[in-house]
């Protein structure tokens, strides 16, 4: 997908208009919340954790809200980044785990209201694009017409010295939009 424009105009959130990137999106705007973007710049931009392996995918749950628009689409927030210990953890892989799935509850717990909007993962070097497990993990469990998959490249985002990410929402028949 073509480079993400991330204005900073809406209070506490990026706005990303994700219909001006594709053309076909069950979702319209998603706003994300400015402590994740934080977060993000300060795990793998400015690199200061010592404690993640960067040459590995990382994953996350995206929790959140979604509204119905006037014309049938979803907004989105996304509040938290729910990070976690992916139990199949490879260069070109990730697999959600037991511990995963349980950590997820807590934190629906914690975050009474807060809705699942989506996924995260990170691409250590080979681009913004959805593989076909990536799809696979999409499909199986992140499939409803507002979840979307939140992709970081981790190496290039600390080359180019910013976020490098990509957002892939659904399209009006169901399938996942990529590239
Ligand atoms: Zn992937």
């Amino acid at each position: 997908m073509k480079k993400l424009n991330i204005c900073n105009d809406q209070f506490n959130y990026h706005k990303i208009q994700l219909s001006e990137y594709w053309r076909d999106t069950l979702i319209e705007v998603v706003y994300v919340s400015t402590k994740i973007f934080d977060l993000l710049n300060e795990y793998y931009v400015n690199d200061s954790h010592a404690t993640h392996d960067p040459h590995i995918e990382h994953g996350a749950f995206l929790l959140g809200d979604y509204s119905r628009t006037e014309s049938g689409q979803y907004d989105i927030t996304i509040d938290h980044l729910i990070l976690v210990e992916a139990e199949e953890q490879s260069i070109t892989n990730i697999q959600f785990g037991s511990a995963a799935w349980l950590k997820l509850d807590n934190a629906l717990e914690d975050n009474p209201g807060s809705k699942i909007v989506g996924w995260f993962h990170t691409h250590p070097g080979h681009g913004i694009f959805l593989s076909r497990d990536d799809l696979n993990v999409s499909y199986t469990y992140f499939n409803k017409p507002y979840q979307i998959a939140l992709l970081l490249d981790n190496q290039i985002s600390l080359k180019n010295n910013q976020l490098e990410l990509g957002i892939f929402s659904f399209k009006e028949n169901g399938e996942i939009n990529n590239y």
